[in-house]
């Protein structure tokens, strides 16, 4: 596995920083945002370390795709937002802030003001229960991994 050792997502991948985990599987890994926009804001993850969508390979980016289906099901069967935003940004100009690939899974409320990043960290514990929530949702859909 490429890893690039002063990258904090290689350092959740790897099992070196703490995270709040949903799931794991043979090349993605799924944590909320520890500055959640919205309660359930998560984050699809590679193993491997790619800067951003012209880095990453193709299997790599059909895994994130496959992992993301999988925790969107969790998060609209668990959460019942009233939407679900999927995207990622790339480079700085679009407002990429962590230089590893990923892709945000961001519930949204009818009406709320759209925004991609607070500085407002989420409360440990309510990022555990909300983690926890999401990866029984899984097990629950047999989308486990
Ligand atoms: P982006 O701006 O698309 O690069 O998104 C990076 C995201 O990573 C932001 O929403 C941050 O809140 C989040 N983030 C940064 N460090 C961590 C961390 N240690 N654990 C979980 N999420 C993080
Ligand atoms: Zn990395």
């Amino acid at each position: 596995m490429s890893g690039n050792p002063s990258c904090i997502f290689c350092k959740i991948a790897t099992g070196e920083a703490p995270a709040h985990l949903v799931y794991e599987d043979a090349r993605t890994i799924v944590f909320m945002d520890i500055f959640p926009v919205t309660d359930g804001h998560a984050l699809v993850v590679t193993k491997d370390h790619f800067e951003n969508v012209y880095e990453i390979d193709e299997d790599a980016l059909a895994a994130i795709a496959r992992t993301s289906h999988r925790v969107a099901s969790a998060i609209r069967a668990e959460l019942e937002p009233d939407g679900l935003m999927v995207f990622q940004l790339n480079g700085q100009a679009a407002g990429q802030t962590v230089f590893h690939y990923h892709m945000h899974l961001m519930p949204r409320t009818q009406g709320e003001e759209l925004r991609l990043h607070t500085r407002v960290p989420g409360t440990p514990a309510r990022l555990a229960a909300t983690a926890q929530r999401l990866r029984s949702a899984l097990e629950r859909l047999g989308r486990s991994g």
